[in-house]
């Protein structure tokens, strides 16, 4: 683990609003508007609260969000849960990046409430995140989790900062994967998460 990652784990506070406040205010006096216009007055304090909302990662407590939700059971073939729907800002220009997930593991014993694994993609989403590294954590936090035979994580997104800055001749879309276990080492078992994630999926859109 490297020490962005110890950074971002240890981080389980609400985030300061009235700062954000005061920043937002001093941005828009650095963009020559008048913060006391009618369209702007009351921004500041929206803009607060919004990334309240799309920074909530931060303030989740991962064991609390899975607690009760883990099943033992014999079941072991391969659990896929596809077109996971994300949200997240990408920290080198605090823009948007959106697009889906894709995860599946491989259970040893233990299995996990479907509907848990969007919400651990959406905690990890709701922070300031790079890709790469967003998808990695949704792998090794299932991985800790079930401790299953193998974990796969595929994330597909669409940059805003690519694609608004001008230098669109770069693809901004990047899809960005982790293997682990028996999707690493056995490449049929990974085939056969790949196919199914390819099936039946439309462009990706915003
Ligand atoms: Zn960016």
């Amino acid at each position: 683990m490297n020490e962005d990652d110890m950074d971002q784990e240890s981080i389980n506070v609400e985030i300061d609003t009235h700062a954000i406040e005061v920043s937002t205010l001093n941005m828009l006096k650095a963009f020559h508007e008048d913060p006391d216009r009618e369209g702007l007055k009351n921004t500041p304090g929206r803009v607060a609260r919004m990334y309240s909302e799309l920074l909530a990662g931060y303030a989740m407590d991962p064991q609390k969000l899975v607690n009760s939700a883990i099943f033992n059971v014999t079941y072991d073939e391969m659990v896929i849960v596809r077109d996971i729907e994300f949200y997240s800002l990408c920290e080198h220009h605090l823009l948007p990046f959106i697009g889906h997930a894709h995860v599946a593991y491989l259970p040893s014993g233990k299995v996990i409430g479907l509907s848990k694994i969007p919400r651990i993609v959406d905690m990890y989403a709701r922070r300031l995140q790079v890709q790469e590294r967003m998808t990695r954590q949704v792998a090794d936090f299932i991985n800790e989790l079930l401790q299953p035979r193998g974990v796969a994580v595929v994330v597909e997104g669409l940059h805003l900062c690519t694609m608004m800055r001008g230098v669109r001749q770069h693809e901004a879309r990047l899809t960005t994967s982790a293997m682990l276990g028996g999707f690493r080492t056995n490449p049929a078992t990974r085939q056969e998460f790949l196919d199914n994630i390819s099936r039946g999926a439309g462009p990706l859109k915003i």
